[in-house]
């Protein structure tokens, strides 16, 4: 017996990195066990930010559902789907923007951040401030109950149990209010220091060779006050120590210790992650490898996930249509 239906999704807006691996795919390959689970490469999402240029949507929609099995997601436990191909959530992501105040959503913290980080963008659109509202739609037309996500993705799901209980107390009771199963992993910093993200740039992605990932560990910031290595470190501070924590958390302690105690210098420490990452990511592209090489195999896997999870979807809007009255 199953403990309860996930959702997740990927937005296909460029390659999947290291802090989508460490918070939230490795998460996935686990939850597997024990939930029915539902992964989406979120197209739709991929638009809200950018859709000036889609050229590359598509591609990056492949190579997330790769990354997604290359490192474990099993498309046959697991309902595997593009967004756009169950086309029930644009429905009920209409009906559901009926019902939810402006102030919402202009509220939403990671909204106002993205204006602030994205300014070079066009983002002020109707639907880039939906963002919200099309996440909600999708957790909700499966009636997942339980959502894994990084801390950065919190407050989206607060709106979206917000939104679940106005729904339900203006009509009826059709929506359970999802529950974060939050990542244990903090959000991993990218190699400028801030969140790691596709839209920023400062990504090591999942795919990259063992020479781009030494290069990428050795432009990492340390810890500023730490000069020589005789100077005791601040492991807290230090994006290295963050990527040792995320991927090695067992020997985090220990490297803490190292650290503060001057016993390793910053070059040292950044060599041994990059040692780290790259034995991590070998299984992963050797598995990437075998999936390019079959022809078919992605449109296959998105095939039968739609095949499977239209009729939740369908399903779900009946019971919104009747609740509506419409
Ligand atoms: P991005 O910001 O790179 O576009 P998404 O918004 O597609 O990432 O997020 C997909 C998942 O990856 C979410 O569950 C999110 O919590 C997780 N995630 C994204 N960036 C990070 C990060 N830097 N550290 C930890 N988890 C992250």
């Amino acid at each position: 017996m199953k403990k309860g239906r996930i959702f997740s999704g990927m937005r296909p807006t460029g390659m999947l990195h290291l802090g989508n691996l460490a918070g939230a795919l490795n998460n996935w390959v686990r939850l597997q066990e024990d939930y029915d689970c539902i992964f989406a490469a979120v197209d739709w999402h991929a638009l809200t930010t950018g859709y000036q240029d889609t050229s590359m949507v598509r591609e990056y929609t492949r190579q997330v559902l790769i990354d997604f099995i290359a490192a474990g997601i099993d498309p046959e436990r697991s309902i595997v789907i593009r967004q756009s191909d169950v086309k029930e959530h644009a429905e009920l992501h209409l009906l559901l923007s009926m019902i939810t105040p402006l102030g919402w959503l202009e509220r939403c913290p990671t909204y106002k951040e993205q204006l602030q980080q994205l300014s070079g963008r066009e983002i002020t659109t109707y639907g880039f401030l939906g963002y919200p509202v099309l996440m909600a739609t999708d957790i909700l037309i499966y009636k997942s109950d339980t959502v894994p996500v990084g801390e950065d993705q919190l407050p989206h799901l607060e709106l979206a149990r917000e939104i679940a209980r106005r729904f339900n107390y203006m009509y009826s009771p059709v929506f359970p209010e999802p529950q974060a199963k939050l990542s244990k992993v903090a959000v991993l910093p990218g190699t400028d220091g801030r969140k790691m993200s596709k839209s920023y740039g400062n990504t090591i992605q999942i795919a990259d060779p063992p020479e781009k990932i030494r290069e990428a560990v050795k432009s990492m910031v340390t810890d500023p006050a730490r000069i020589h290595k005789s100077d005791p470190g601040h492991p807290d501070v230090c994006t290295v120590f963050a990527y040792h924590s995320a991927f090695t958390p067992e020997a985090a302690e220990e490297r803490r210790g190292e650290c503060e105690g001057a016993r390793i210098g910053c070059v040292a420490c950044k060599r041994q992650l990059a040692d780290t990452l790259i034995s991590v990511l070998a299984p992963i592209h050797e598995r990437r490898r075998q999936l390019e090489a079959t022809p078919g195999l992605i449109e296959s896997i998105l095939a039968d996930g739609a095949m499977r999870a239209r009729p939740i979807a369908a399903r779900t809007l009946e019971e919104v249509r009747s609740a509506m009255k419409i």
